[in-house]
């Protein structure tokens, strides 16, 4: 038997991390699972970059004391709020400055199965020992949800790989390399193989590849500043809508919420990286794969163009930077009595504006409640709204200031 804390924080990237951040601030109890900054430092390729700019890539604290820049200017890493890519390594550095600072005692072991109990929640853990918590926070961001379209998934792990199973994109150096997509991710990929030495290619359905421009200049003129706003997600002020107000988007029909959560701010390049793709490899755009077969040691793959014409190519690998997906049956450590309780949205879990689920005390953030709070969630700057949210709702209830609000619904 365990002591119970007060909650039980799942995961330790920068939602889970800000999370603790707050409690710990607040007094409340807890423990928190999970590798610190795990996607970050194991499943992103070594020399990438922050697509999000400086000033939106911190982590969230009460006094904001432990931002990117505070880092940055105490280690005398280069930094810029706007204008200034972020290297991944500088990232990490910083989660796990953060982590050592402000929230020690992370404890490195995975949750393998939640139960509920009417107290709260009973935890198993893969050191074979148990947890017992009042409320569950899960912050664990998109690991589970790598995607791969089935016709690349059959070729086998030997031959297709998604982009979260490499750091070190120089083992291809010297082979022939298909990146499918569009986005940063496979872009980013691209370019990085291909400053390798691999034979790269990019294919992308999308008619052509989009690139982001350059941040705008934050002291231009007040009327191009009301024309278009610059927030933590990039300018326009639908963008400036999705940065400020997750509470606001969870009030638009379920079917808005679906579209925007699942395409705004969909697959783009970032302004830096443009000149290290174009007329670096062939890009292949409007192209899909429409078959593809592992022949004598290599990949045959057909593409094919919307007006039906096709082209072979062999490869011998290809990447599959189809992104993530978030849906609620992938999270295995979720038992089924606790899954099927739960209100869901497009295949995730529909959360209250305090961001808890509909089992009370079961509290979810980050990329799998985007469906609920929007595209916010999907990166590093939602973790603010998300951890002072759950941490002010959560603190509040420590200490028998707040009652629960009804669970969500449908
Ligand atoms: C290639 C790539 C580039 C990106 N670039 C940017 C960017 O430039 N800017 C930006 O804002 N966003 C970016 N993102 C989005 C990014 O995923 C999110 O912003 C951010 O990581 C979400 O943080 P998180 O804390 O929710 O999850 P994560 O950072 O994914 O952390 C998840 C945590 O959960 C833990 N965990 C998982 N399962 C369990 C379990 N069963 N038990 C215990 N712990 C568990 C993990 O160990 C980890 O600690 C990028 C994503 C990718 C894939």
């Amino acid at each position: 038997m365990t002591d119970a804390v007060d909650v039980a924080i799942v995961g330790a990237g920068p939602y889970g991390l800000s999370v603790a951040a707050h409690l710990r601030g607040a007094g409340v109890s807890y423990r928190q699972f999970g590798r610190p900054m795990h996607l970050w430092r194991d499943a992103m390729p070594r020399g990438m970059f922050l697509k999000s700019q400086g000033f939106a890539s911190s982590l969230s604290d009460a006094g904001r004391t432990h931002t990117l820049e505070a880092f940055c200017r105490k280690t005398g890493h280069p930094y810029a709020s706007y204008g200034l890519p972020v290297p991944l390594d500088t990232f990490v550095s910083y989660g796990q400055w953060f982590a050592d600072e402000l929230v020690p005692g992370v404890e490195e072991i995975l949750v393998t199965d939640i139960v509920r109990t009417p107290n709260g929640f009973d935890l198993s853990l893969s050191d074979g020992t148990q947890a017992t918590a009042r409320n569950v926070v899960l912050a664990v961001g998109v690991e589970h949800f790598a995607r791969v379209p089935a016709l690349l998934a059959g070729l086998g792990p030997q031959w297709c790989t998604h982009p979260s199973q490499h750091t070190d994109l120089s083992v291809f150096a010297g082979q022939r390399v298909v990146v499918v997509g569009a986005g940063q991710s496979a872009l980013e990929s691209a370019a990085l193989l291909h400053e390798n030495g691999a034979d790269v290619h990019l294919v992308a359905r999308a008619q052509q590849v989009v690139w982001n421009g350059q941040p705008l200049d934050p002291a231009r003129p007040l009327p191009q500043r009301i024309a278009e706003p610059e927030s933590g997600l990039g300018s326009g002020w639908s963008t400036w809508f999705y940065s400020r107000h997750p509470e606001l988007f969870r009030r638009l029909p379920e079917r808005t919420r679906i579209n925007r959560a699942r395409t705004a701010l969909g697959p783009a390049g970032g302004w830096w990286l443009r000149n290290r793709v174009e007329d670096q490899f062939p890009v292949l755009t409007g192209q899909a794969v429409s078959a593809a077969t592992e022949q004598g040691g290599s990949i045959a793959l057909s593409l094919r163009t919307r007006d039906g014409i096709s082209r072979r190519m062999a490869a011998d690998h290809v990447i599959a930077a189809t992104g993530y997906r978030p849906d609620l049956t992938r999270l295995s450590f979720l038992g089924r009595g606790l899954r099927d309780q739960l209100s869901t949205v497009d295949g995730t879990v529909a959360v209250d504006r305090a961001y808890q689920s509909s089992v009370r005390g079961l509290y979810v953030i980050g990329p799998a409640v985007a469906p609920t709070m929007g595209p916010v969630m999907r990166f590093v700057y939602g973790s603010e709204h998300a951890s002072t949210t759950v941490a002010r709702q959560l603190a509040g209830s420590a200490k028998g200031l707040v009652r629960a609000p009804a669970p969500a619904s449908r």
